[in-house]
C-alpha cells in the first residue's frame, strides 16, 4: 500500500460525488488514516464514517483562518500527526467578466486561493518541525487556458494564483522537507458541474479530448495519490495536468 501508517488532511472532501471524496477513499485504501475537512459539517462527518472508524470529518471553512487553525489543531490530536495535506476545496461560478460583482470576486478568491494559504499556514509550522510533508493544491486548467467550461474568469485567476502560490510554498518549504505540487484538471464529472452540461454542449467538449471522454473523481484521486505517496519524493513546484489531453502544452 501506498500511503501504509500516514495521515492526510483533505478539504472540500463531504461531497459524494467530488473529487476529495474519492481521494479520500483512495487515501484510505492505500492504508491512510484521513481527515475530511469540509464547510458542511454534517456531510464531513458522513463522508469520513463511510471511510470506517479510524477517519475523521471537521467543519472547516478554508476562506476562515481561525476555522483552519482550529481544525487542524483538532486533526493532531485526534490522528497523532499531519503527512499530507490536500488542499482540494473550491467552488466556481459561470460569468462573464462584466458581470463579476465585487462580492462575486472575494467569494470565488477567497476559496479556491486565500483557502490554500489558510490551511497551508496552520499546517506547515506542524510539518515543518518533523522534516517532512507533501501538500497537493488544487487549480484547474481554466488556470492554464483562461478558463474552462463553467470558470467565470475570477475562478480562471484564483486557480492561476493557486499555481504561484504552490510554486513559492515549494521554493520556501523544500529544504523543510516539505514538497508542494499542484493538479490542474481538465473537466471532471462532479456535482460542480452537475446539472449544467447539456448533450450539445457534451459532444462539443468531447470533441476537444483526445482520450474522448469526460474525467472522473477518480482520475484526479490517481494523482493526488501518486503525489502524496513516495513515489513523487523527488517532484515539488510540479503541475500535473488530468485533462485528457484538453490542453496539451
Ligand atoms: P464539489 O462541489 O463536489 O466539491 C467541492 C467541495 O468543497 C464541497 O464538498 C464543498 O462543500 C466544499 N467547500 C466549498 N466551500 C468550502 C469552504 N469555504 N471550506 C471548505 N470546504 C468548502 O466539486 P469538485 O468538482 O469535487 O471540486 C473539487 C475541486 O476541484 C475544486 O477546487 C474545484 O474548483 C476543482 N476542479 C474541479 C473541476 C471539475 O471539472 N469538477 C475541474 C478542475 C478543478
Amino acid at each position: 500500500m501506498l500511503l501504509s501508517g500516514k495521515t492526510a488532511i483533505i478539504s472540500g472532501a463531504a461531497s459524494p460525488r467530488g473529487i476529495g471524496l474519492a481521494t479520500a477513499r483512495r487515501f484510505a485504501a492505500e492504508g491512510a488514516r484521513v481527515a475530511i475537512l469540509d464547510i458542511d459539517a454534517d456531510a464531513a462527518a458522513d463522508a469520513a464514517a463511510s471511510l470506517g472508524k479510524s477517519h475523521i470529518g471537521l467543519r472547516c471553512d478554508v476562506a476562515d483562518k481561525s476555522s483552519c487553525e482550529q481544525a487542524v489543531a483538532r486533526v493532531i490530536e485526534a490522528l497523532g500527526g499531519i503527512d499530507i495535506l490536500v488542499n482540494n476545496a473550491g467552488i466556481t461560478q459561470p460569468v462573464k467578466l462584466l458581470e463579476i460583482t465585487a462580492a462575486d470576486w472575494d467569494r470565488i478568491q477567497d476559496v479556491n486561493l486565500k483557502g490554500v494559504l489558510f490551511l497551508s499556514q496552520a499546517v506547515i509550522p506542524h510539518m515543518r518541525a518533523r522534516k517532512s510533508g507533501s501538500i497537493a493544491c488544487m487549480s484547474s486548467v481554466s488556470a492554464q487556458r483562461g478558463g474552462g467550461i463553467f470558470g467565470g474568469p475570477h475562478y480562471s485567476a484564483a486557480k492561476a494564483g493557486v499555481l504561484g502560490l504552490a510554486k513559492a510554498m515549494a521554493r520556501e518549504f523544500g529544504p523543510d522537507g516539505i514538497r508542494v505540487n499542484c493538479v490542474t484538471p481538465g473537466l471532471i464529472g462532479t456535482d460542480i458541474t452537475a446539472g449544467k452540461l447539456s448533450d450539445e454542449m457534451r459532444a462539443k467538449i468531447l470533441e476537444g479530448i483526445p482520450l474522448n471522454r469526460l474525467g472522473t473523481a477518480e482520475d484526479v484521486a490517481g494523482i493526488y495519490t501518486f503525489l502524496a505517496s513516495d513515489l513523487s519524493a523527488y517532484v515539488t513546484g510540479a503541475v500535473i495536468d488530468v485533462n485528457g489531453g484538453m490542453l496539451i502544452h
